[in-house]
């Protein structure tokens, strides 16, 4: 039997596509604000494919479904096909990131959150971002609706999905010392239109992960891409620390 395998690289990672099957290779790949900044660095495909595994695992267990199939050690993971959602969904626990930058500029404040690096948004909150264009755009329910990208119902369903893998992911993390500032996912819609997720999930490429010790102290510590973003550490140290913190 031929084998024909198909390559198509992403920002961070490849898809493969081979005897039916489809892979996702993490690479070392890193970029940031839009593709403007990029790097590379050792062990960072591999952090975030054991990461992602072992996040995709405890989603399973707890009744979310997953596109994650299988772990090909170190750094490829077998996921099933699905047709993207091309939107990106943010959960917010905490004031950061664009966040922050649309409050300094005097845009779409929402009341009862602190316009402050670190303040707590009480109960979270979700937002919604294109994926396919250019630049990552802030989109409103009914765009996306308007858009036929998901109905009504589906979208109830994406937004409670959210809240759980919120409510799972900062139970583990906090049990570690550490506070899930916010994280970003996506998802999909496999050959029966059921919703699953999809992507990546709990890497620090996709969440913004803060130790909880300096946070008492008043003192940010990131242990993400905002060491890369910012140029505050070197990424392939923290990525190897933040994965041994949550995975061992
Ligand atoms: N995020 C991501 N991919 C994106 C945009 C954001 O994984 O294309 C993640 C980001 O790492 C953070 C969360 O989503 O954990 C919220 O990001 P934000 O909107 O604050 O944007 P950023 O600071 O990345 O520009």
């Amino acid at each position: 039997m031929t084998s024909v395998t198909r390559k198509r690289a992403g920002k961070s990672k490849d898809i493969i596509k081979k005897d039916g099957k489809t892979f996702f290779e993490f690479t070392d790949r890193t970029t940031a604000f839009d593709g403007i900044k990029k790097d590379e660095f050792p062990h960072k495909g591999e952090v975030c494919c054991r990461l992602s595994t072992y996040w995709f695992e405890i989603m399973e267990r707890e009744g979310i479904p997953t596109h994650f199939r299988a772990f090909v050690p170190p750094n490829i993971m077998e996921v099933e096909y699905l047709e993207i959602i091309p939107i990106e969904v943010i959960w917010r626990n905490f004031v950061a990131g664009s966040m922050l930058k649309r409050y300094e500029l005097g845009e779409n404040p929402k009341t009862g959150i602190e316009p402050r690096l670190g303040a707590r948004i009480p109960d979270g909150t979700i937002e919604f971002t294109t994926k396919f264009e250019e630049k990552d755009r802030l989109i409103d329910e009914q765009e996306i609706i308007d858009s036929g990208w998901l109905t009504h119902q589906e979208l109830d369903y994406i937004r409670g999905c959210t809240r759980r893998i919120n409510e799972i992911m900062s139970r583990h993390l906090l049990e570690k010392g550490i506070i899930l500032a916010d994280f970003k996912i996506e998802f999909g819609k496999d050959a029966e239109g059921d919703i699953l997720l999809a992507d990546e999930v709990g890497t620090p490429d996709g969440c913004r992960f803060w130790d909880q010790n300096s946070y008492k102290q008043g003192v940010i510590e990131s242990l993400d891409k905002d060491v890369y973003r910012y140029e505050k550490g070197d990424l392939s140290d923290v990525y190897l620390r933040i994965y041994r913190r949550i995975c061992e």
